[in-house]
């Protein structure tokens, strides 16, 4: 069977307690049923898709996927064998709006100047809930024109404005009343991963505000979308909404409006039984002990493989040493200079290699955990993403 959907529904049916001749025909009967949608014609996938109460926007691969999908469900779900892959019962879409100028220096602060969030029930496959506050910026209180422009955001509105401080309070409180993590398991949902990264990080930082738990983890809406179709490359806003068929609602760059969009995307993705998964956290480290951890491990991988012998490993050895030094002896490489950077940014301006599309099997994979501390001086953010970190800034855009 096919589909990024299809090894889990394998997986399931192999698990199942069909007898092997059902499980069988099944595959059979739904292999038949597949080369089928694939030779329809676009009226004919729409018409069947309609007949059956689907959404019919999107390119036409969208449609065969959609179809599939449906039929996959359908035949399955009428031996008993139901998805292993669970939804979330509530996702939180956030979007921050931040103040900028036309070009951004990598050490500006940008401040959240629009707090937005739509809370999406996976159950009820519906927005329950919107929460909006604007900010008063406080390290560069008069936004740029640019700025305003870009966000329609006014000064007199931002000079109305609660600080972070109150704001995060605010909102804090919001998800307490609908109870979200305490009682409810709740998945933080962004389009790219500027927005903890970068923005609430930043803004956290700049406030002294610790930075809350809630926001280490979250589902960056792209990479599931590029996983779920198989497509090339990351779709921006406006081009996963294309893609589906859809057209943007609202004003682009609105906090609120950019949210309720994604928002949009994902319940088209909860309808389509599309995984959904944490696929980035950040971690707050000292750039010493990332590169001790490195370290370390590479300095096992060459023992491993020169028999603990070699020039090589001597170095590796005395770097690590070097890492566990005070902080004054210490020079380790910033993040910005690695090579994951690179490639990171190359995958900001849409460069995508050939290895970083076989890279991105495994996007959908958390990260192993590991612990976590509260923002201080030291500290870099750093992102994991496809299993690996990286400093990040949103310089360019998609
Ligand atoms: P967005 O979610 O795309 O509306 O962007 C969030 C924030 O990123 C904006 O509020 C700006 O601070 C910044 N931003 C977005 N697009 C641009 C751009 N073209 N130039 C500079 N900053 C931008
Ligand atoms: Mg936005």
């Amino acid at each position: 069977m096919e589909g990024p959907n299809s090894s889990t529904w394998y997986h399931d049916l192999a698990q199942s307690d069909l007898p092997d001749d059902e499980k069988r025909d099944l595959v059979r009967s739904l292999t038949l049923l597949f080369g089928k949608v694939h030779q329809m014609s676009r009226g004919e996938l729409v018409a069947n898709l309609k007949e059956n109460n689907l959404h019919t926007g999107g390119s036409r691969d969208v449609l065969v996927k959609r179809l599939k999908n449906h039929y996959r469900v359908q035949k399955l779900s009428s031996v008993n064998v139901l998805p292993s892959v669970k939804f979330a019962p509530y996702y939180l879409v956030v979007d921050f709006e931040a103040t900028c100028n036309t070009v951004n220096a990598p050490d500006y602060p940008h401040e959240i100047i629009e707090f937005p969030a739509v809370l999406v029930s996976s159950k009820d496959k519906a927005i329950i809930d919107t929460f909006q506050s604007y900010v008063r910026p406080e390290i560069n209180p008069t936004l740029s024109d640019f700025c305003i422009q870009l966000t329609g955001i006014t000064q007199a509105t931002v000079d109305a404005a609660d600080t972070f401080e109150t704001v995060l309070q605010k909102f804090e409180e919001w998800m307490s009343r609908h109870g979200l993590h305490s009682s409810h398991k709740c998945i933080l949902v962004t389009d790219g991963p500027w927005d903890m990264a970068q923005f609430f990080h930043g803004q956290c930082k700049v406030a002294g505000v610790t930075y809350p738990t809630w926001a280490k983890r979250w589902l960056n809406i792209r990479k599931s979308f590029r996983n779920y179709y198989k497509k090339r490359m990351h779709y921006n806003l406006k081009g996963m909404l294309e893609t589906l068929g859809m057209e943007f609602e609202g004003r682009p760059h609105c906090g609120l409006d950019d949210a309720k969009n994604i928002a949009r995307i994902l319940l088209v993705l909860i309808e389509e039984h599309a995984p959904l998964h944490i696929n980035e956290r950040l971690t707050l480290k000292d750039y010493r002990s990332r590169e001790k951890v490195l370290l370390s491990s590479a300095t096992a991988i060459v023992q491993k493989r020169t028999n603990g012998m070699g020039d090589l490993l001597e170095r590796l050895r005395n770097a690590s040493l070097a890492c566990s030094a005070p902080k004054s002896s210490v020079d380790c490489t910033s993040p910005k200079n690695t090579s994951s950077q690179k490639e990171n940014d190359s995958k900001e301006r849409g460069q995508h290699t050939k290895a970083k599309q076989e890279e991105s099997a495994n996007e959908d994979k958390a990260p192993e955990s590991s612990s976590d501390s509260d923002p201080n001086e030291d500290e870099v953010p750093i992102l994991w993403t496809n299993n690996k970190f990286s400093a990040l800034r949103k310089q360019e855009y998609i």
